[in-house]
C-alpha cells in the first residue's frame, strides 16, 4: 500500500513538473500574422511602395502559375497558409490571416497595415517563385532592409535566417539565389510593416518537379513543419 502511495505521489509530482514546464514553453497567445500572397484577381491600381514615397507600385499582382500542375500561386499559397494556421493554433499561437478565401481585394500595403494593427510578433508572407529558366529551383526567405523599416530590419533578418535553416532541414530543398536569404528594399508589403516580417518563397512553380512537389500534401507537410520550427525558434 505504501509503495503504491509513493508511486502515486511520484507520478503526481512528475505530472506537476511536466505541466509546469509545458506551460512555461507554451506559445500561448503569441500573435502571428500569415499573409497568403496574391488573390484570384490582381489589382493593378497603384499605391506608394513605402510611407511618404513617391514611387508607386501595383496594389497586388496575380502571382505565378504551376508549369505542370497549372495551379495558380494564390491557391497554393492559401492551401499551405491554412495548414500552417491549423498547426500554429494547436501550439496556442494567436493567428491572424490577411485572407482566408481567394476572391478578396487587399493590397500589399493594406495587408501589412492589418498585421501591424494586430501588434504581431512576426508576419509570415507565403509565396511561390517563378523563373523563365525552368532549371532554377529551391527555397528562399526574404526580409526587409530599407530605411522605412529600420526598426524591424534586424529582427526580421534573424527570423528569416532561422526560417530558412529549418525549411532546408525539413524539406532538403536547395537554397535559391545563392544563400537563400534575400534582403529587399522594394516590396510594399515589407515597407509598410512596423512589426517583424519575412516572406517565404516555397519553391519554383516554373520547375516541373518542384511544381509537382509543392502541390503534394506530403511536401506541404514538410514545408509547414519547417515554418513552425522557424517561427518557434525565432520567437524564443
Ligand atoms: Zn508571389
Amino acid at each position: 500500500m505504501k509503495k503504491i502511495f509513493i508511486v502515486f505521489v511520484s507520478m503526481f509530482i512528475l505530472g506537476m513538473s511536466y505541466t509546469h514546464t509545458s506551460a512555461k514553453s507554451s506559445s500561448k497567445n503569441i500573435p502571428i500574422c500569415i499573409d497568403p500572397g496574391h488573390q484570384s484577381k490582381q489589382n493593378l491600381e497603384k499605391e506608394p511602395v513605402a510611407p511618404n514615397s513617391k514611387v508607386m507600385k501595383a496594389k497586388v499582382t496575380s502571382g505565378t502559375i504551376g508549369v505542370k500542375t497549372k495551379l495558380p500561386e494564390y491557391k497554393l499559397n492559401l492551401e499551405v497558409a491554412l495548414k500552417l494556421k491549423k498547426e500554429l493554433l494547436k501550439k496556442n499561437y494567436k493567428v491572424y490571416m490577411t485572407r482566408e478565401s481567394h476572391n478578396v481585394n487587399i493590397s500589399n500595403a493594406e495587408r501589412a497595415k492589418y498585421c501591424n494593427s494586430k501588434k504581431v510578433k512576426l508576419t509570415v508572407r507565403i509565396h511561390a517563385d517563378g523563373s523563365t529558366d525552368r532549371k532554377v529551383e529551391g527555397i528562399s526567405v526574404l526580409y526587409p532592409n530599407s530605411k522605412s523599416t529600420v526598426s524591424i530590419n534586424s529582427q526580421s533578418k534573424k527570423s528569416a535566417s532561422l526560417m530558412l535553416k529549418s525549411l532546408i532541414d525539413t524539406t532538403k530543398a536547395k537554397k535559391s539565389y545563392g544563400t537563400g536569404l534575400v534582403p529587399r528594399t522594394d516590396l510594399t508589403g515589407f515597407n509598410w510593416s512596423t512589426t517583424p516580417v519575412i516572406l517565404v518563397e516555397m519553391g519554383f512553380m516554373s520547375n516541373v518537379s518542384e511544381d509537382q512537389k509543392l502541390s503534394s500534401s506530403s511536401y506541404q507537410k514538410k514545408l509547414v513543419d519547417g515554418m513552425i520550427k522557424g517561427i518557434d525558434s525565432s520567437l524564443k
